[in-house]
């Protein structure tokens, strides 16, 4: 069962377009887990619409609706508002996902998270501690870090802060830190400045999403040594 959600602020940039793509992309994969969500985006789609149904009409340039045609074609390659709704999953190309890994496969994943991992074939994980791999995402755009994060059965990640606003999607596994327990289709949004230490359970491991619009810092003295090598590398 879900139980974290994106709030209202988030719910809402999303429906109005103004959320950076790679985060739209991890609002989109909860919303194709989450029907209450998908039933919270729909009420503002409605409420949008009732607005424009009030609003002034506006001349537009005579080719407008040529280069709207033209915008839809060159964005094929990225997945348009409408492939972000619905609740499908993809069960076909799990094991992707573990490509040279010895983990379990994934049973699910939402389709837009399973085209971004179609895309970035082969992954390739780095191993950022004792507990934690990650591989990045390439997403083609530059405001954000997208990578698939895994923490062994059992794992702590270091304790570490936030520069700057962190959304995770749990996929499989989950985590804990000081503030809950996370399953999958949990979404969670850490701020700027935010600290915790996420631990996964014990039964399983956990693969989530992120989608970091700055490195992680890592606290404490291990920070001196850890920090320097923290690359963010958006892409
Ligand atoms: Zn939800």
């Amino acid at each position: 069962m879900i139980r974290h959600h994106p709030d209202s602020n988030v719910l809402m940039e999303y429906a109005a377009g103004t959320l950076p793509w790679a985060m739209s992309l991890a609002v989109g994969a909860h919303l194709q887990l989450c029907p209450r969500c998908r039933e919270g985006r729909h009420q503002l789609d409605c409420v949008g619409g009732g607005l424009l149904r009030h609003t002034e009409p506006q001349a537009v340039h005579s080719d407008s609706l040529a280069r709207v045609l033209q915008r839809i074609d060159q964005d094929e390659n990225n997945p348009s508002q409408s492939d972000l709704i619905g609740p499908e999953v993809n069960t076909a190309h799990s094991a992707a996902v573990d490509s040279g890994n010895r983990d379990r496969p994934l049973d699910q994943l939402p389709r837009l998270v399973d085209k971004l991992v179609r895309d970035n074939q082969p992954l390739h994980w780095r191993r950022m501690s004792s507990s934690l791999q990650m591989a990045r995402l390439a997403s083609g755009q530059n405001q954000c870090e997208v990578a698939l994060q895994r923490i062994r059965q059992g794992g702590k990640v270091v304790e570490h802060d936030h520069r700057g606003r962190e959304i995770t999607l749990v996929l499989y596994g989950s985590f804990s830190d000081a503030d809950g327990v996370y399953a999958p289709g949990d979404f969670l949004v850490r701020e700027p400045g935010e600290v915790h230490r996420p631990m996964a359970t014990q039964d399983q491991e956990c693969l989530c999403l992120s989608v970091a619009e700055a490195a992680v810092s890592v606290t404490g003295i291990l920070g001196w040594l850890v920090n320097p090598l923290l690359r963010f590398r958006p892409a």
